[in-house]
C-alpha cells in the first residue's frame, strides 16, 4: 500500500531521489565502485561538492560574496559556530524566541556571550510569530528562526535591521521565494527539505568572518570550512550526494518559485478543512501559519483513538505532533504530492 508520509523530518524526499540515490551507493557515476567507497578527493567526488555548493547559490539566486558549505553536526552545531565566530569579546547578540529551536539557539549562545530576548512568544506556548521588536546596532548580530517545526508557525517576512541577519532556515529551506540577500548567514539542517540527516548547509556572506578576534577551534570556524571548500575533514558523503539529486529535481521542477506554489496550494487544502470541520482546530494563530508544519488537534479528545485508526487505514505515516505539543502535525514538505494531503482531508471530512 502507498504510504502517505507526513513526518516532521527525517522526512520524505522525491521518489526519483531515493531510486538514484540508492544506484549510487552501489554504482557510483558506472565506476563500479560504491559511492560509500570512493575517496571524497576523487574527482567524481569533488564534482559532487562543486554543483551542490554552486546550485545552493543559483537556487537561491545569490552571488560570489556568499559562500556554500555543507558541515556536520546538524543545525544543532550551528547553535555553537554562530556565536563562535560572530560574537565579539564582550559583545552581545539579539535572539528571537520562538520555539524550542530557537531556545536551543539562545542557550548555546548565553554560554559564550550576552543575549538579549527582543521577542518571545514563550508564555503562550509559541503559538504566534512576535513583531514590532527593535534590533539596534549595538548587537553583532541577529538570531531568527524563519519555521518552527514543533509549533507550526512561520516568519512572513524579516525584520530590516542593523546589525548582521542570521536564520535558522532547517524546516522551510527552498519551501518558498525570499530575498536570500537580505541575510547574512543561513543554516539549515538537510533532513527536511533537502537530503537525508548528516549534513547541514550554511550560506554565509563571506564579508562577516573574520571580525571578531577571537581564537575559534578549527573545526568550528567557517573560514577555516570555507579555504578547503568543505572538505576541512572527510565530508559526510552520501548526505551530500543525495542532498545534491534534491538540488537537481529542484531546478528540473521550476526551482523555487514552483515549489512554493505547490507548496501554497497544498497548505490551503488542508488548513480550509480544518477550519471548516468543525471536529478540528489549528494552533497557531492564523497570520503565523507554517506552510510546511501544520499543527491542529482534535475538538473531542474523546475522538482520537477513532480518527487515529483513520488515518492509519489511510496509509497515512507520521502524523503525531511532536511529544512536547501533542495533538497532530502534517508536514507538507517540498515533496510531499498533494495528493497525500487529500487523503489526509479525505479522511478528514469523512470522519465528520
Ligand atoms: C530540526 C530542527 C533543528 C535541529 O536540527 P538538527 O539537524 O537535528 O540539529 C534546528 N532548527 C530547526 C528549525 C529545526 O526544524
Amino acid at each position: 500500500m502507498k504510504k502517505h508520509n507526513f513526518s516532521a523530518g527525517p522526512c520524505i524526499l522525491p521518489a526519483e531521489v531515493f531510486q538514484k540515490a540508492s544506484e549510487a551507493i552501489l554504482n557510483f557515476n558506472d565506476l563500479g565502485l560504491s559511492l560509500l567507497e570512493i575517496s571524497h578527493r576523487s574527482k567524481d567526488f569533488v564534482s559532487v561538492m562543486e554543483e551542490a555548493r554552486a546550485l545552493v547559490k543559483k537556487l537561491m539566486k545569490l552571488g560570489d560574496d556568499y559562500e556554500v558549505l555543507f558541515l556536520q553536526g546538524g543545525a544543532s552545531l550551528q547553535f555553537v559556530m554562530v556565536p563562535f565566530n560572530l560574537m565579539k569579546p564582550g559583545g552581545k547578540a539579539a535572539y528571537l524566541d520562538t520555539g524550542t529551536w530557537a531556545a536551543g539557539a539562545i542557550k548555546e549562545a548565553q554560554k559564550l556571550g550576552t543575549v538579549d530576548i527582543v521577542g518571545s512568544s514563550k508564555e503562550q506556548n509559541y503559538s504566534f510569530i512576535p513583531k514590532n521588536y527593535q534590533i539596534g546596532a549595538e548587537y553583532d548580530y541577529f538570531h531568527c528562526t524563519s519555521n518552527n517545526t514543533i509549533y507550526g508557525t512561520q516568519m512572513k517576512s524579516f525584520p530590516e535591521t542593523d546589525t548582521l541577519l542570521v536564520c535558522d532556515m532547517s524546516s522551510d529551506i527552498f519551501s518558498k521565494v525570499l530575498d536570500f540577500s537580505q541575510f547574512d548567514l543561513i543554516y539549515a539542517g538537510a533532513q527536511k527539505n533537502m537530503g537525508p540527516a548528516g549534513t547541514t548547509l550554511v550560506v554565509v556572506k563571506k564579508e562577516i568572518l573574520g571580525k571578531t578576534d577571537k581564537n575559534i577551534p578549527s573545526y568550528l570556524n567557517y573560514q577555516l570550512h570555507i579555504d578547503k571548500e568543505s572538505m576541512l575533514n572527510t565530508p559526510p558523503v552520501f548526505a551530500i550526494y543525495t542532498s545534491l539529486l534534491t538540488l537537481q529535481y529542484m531546478e528540473k521542477n521550476g526551482g523555487i518559485e514552483a515549489a512554493e506554489k505547490r507548496n501554497e496550494a497544498k497548505a490551503k487544502l488542508l488548513y480550509d478543512e480544518i477550519d471548516r470541520n468543525p471536529l478540528f482546530e489549528g494552533y497557531a494563530v492564523k497570520e503565523d501559519r507554517s506552510l510546511m508544519n501544520v499543527s491542529f488537534k482534535l475538538t473531542d479528545e474523546s475522538k482520537k483513538e477513532a480518527f487515529d485508526k483513520a488515518w492509519k487505514e489511510a496509509g497515512i505515516n507520521g502524523l503525531n505532533g511532536h511529544r512536547s505539543l501533542g495533538g497532530y502535525r502534517a508536514s507538507l514538505y517540498n515533496a510531499l504530492p498533494i495528493e497525500s494531503v487529500q487523503v489526509l482531508v479525505n479522511v478528514m471530512q469523512s470522519f465528520s
